[in-house]
């Protein structure tokens, strides 16, 4: 088992499968991009098997592939057919910009994905490539719809709330996720390096507010070993992330790999341990000290009221 040395029990990893996008969200990546690394830094599909392999004999059970956009990393599939052989990974997720989604609905499910959670931050299509300046909101509504008529169960809708931006949108947000009998969870902005200055930040109490002047939520103990704070509506719940509003650290049960094999043990902290030159000699012995030794670097709590997050989202797996 994996414990830091706050008494959490670490059994859940998000893989960066790579830094790489197809869009360039407003609070994640600057207009002309960021410099991507070298194909030759980024963790083959061995590498991160082998890391996985490790890691679940260390106790991680959990996995979520993420980026950057983890689908457009090609044969995608292929890993997640190789982490199902991992004895001890219980659950592979997919966090996705969803874009991609009903072109690779069909492989995903085949390869074995447990469960798919697609950022959605409006439906209008104006706002939508707005925010993410290259996409079209429509290709995402049809993914979900694919993954839902497929029976994916447990599909979860993650929405950043931006003041001035779309925070006028949540209701709708919101009953649209009612209507497709999928969760979905609004999360606070993380100012970032890549817009340090800009002020898109708005608490989740006030998005909490807004919705229950038209519906009744009800606190469910309901969570799903995360840092979400969720309300029954309905037949479906609610969540609210709230890092800057409400601190969760003492939930934490995750830790990150950057796509070039970095170590994350906090996404609110400077520290990276690099795990890719172990790995690339297959030191076994070493990869695992590496793994124990990034558990017991995690901090007691994020530093992001005191200062911005130093990377994009993209690279460390947000
Ligand atoms: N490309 C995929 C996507 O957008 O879902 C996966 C990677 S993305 C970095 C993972 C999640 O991080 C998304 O839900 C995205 O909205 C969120 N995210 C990125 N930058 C953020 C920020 N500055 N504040 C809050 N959430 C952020
Ligand atoms: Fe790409 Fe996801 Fe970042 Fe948007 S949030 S730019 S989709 S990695």
């Amino acid at each position: 088992m994996l414990k830091d040395k706050f008494g959490r029990i670490i059994n859940y990893i998000r893989i960066s499968v790579t830094d790489r996008c197809n869009l360039r969200c407003i609070y994640c990546m600057p207009e002309e991009g960021i410099k991507f690394k070298d194909m030759g830094e980024i963790l083959t599909y061995e590498d991160i098997v082998l890391f996985l392999e490790r890691a679940s004999s260390l106790g991680i059970k959990k996995v979520r592939l993420t980026g950057g956009e983890p689908l457009v990393r090609r044969d995608i599939e292929k890993l997640i057919e190789m982490i199902k052989n991992i004895e001890g990974i219980r659950e592979i997720c997919l966090t996705t910009n969803g874009t991609l989604l009903k072109k690779k609905a069909y492989s995903l499910y085949n390869a074995g994905i447990n469960r798919i959670t697609v950022s959605l931050d409006s439906l209008d299509e104006r706002k939508y490539r707005y925010i993410t300046r290259l996409g079209n909101v429509k290709d995402v509504l049809e993914g979900l719809k694919k993954i839902k008529d497929m029976g994916f169960k447990h599909t979860k809708i993650n929405t950043v709330v931006m003041k001035g931006i779309n925070d006028d949108e949540t209701i709708k947000l919101l009953e649209f996720a009612l209507s497709m009998d999928m969760e979905i969870r609004f999360i606070e902005y993380m100012p970032t390096k890549y817009d340090r200055g800009r002020n898109y930040f708005i608490s989740n109490e006030e998005i909490k507010k807004k919705i229950k002047e038209k519906y009744q939520l009800e606190i469910s103990s309901y969570h799903s070993n995360g840092p979400a704070e969720y309300f029954k509506i309905k037949n479906n719940f609610v969540g609210f992330i709230s890092p800057l509003s409400k601190n969760f650290c003492k939930y934490c049960n995750r830790i990150r790999l950057s796509s070039d094999g970095f170590i994350i043990p906090c996404l609110g902290h400077d520290i990276r341990i690099n795990v890719r030159d172990a790995l690339r000699k297959q030191n076994i012995e070493e990869i695992d000290s590496i793994i124990k030794h990034a558990v017991s670097m995690k901090p007691k709590q994020h530093a992001m009221l005191r200062e911005s997050i130093s990377e994009s989202m993209s690279y460390m797996g947000g």
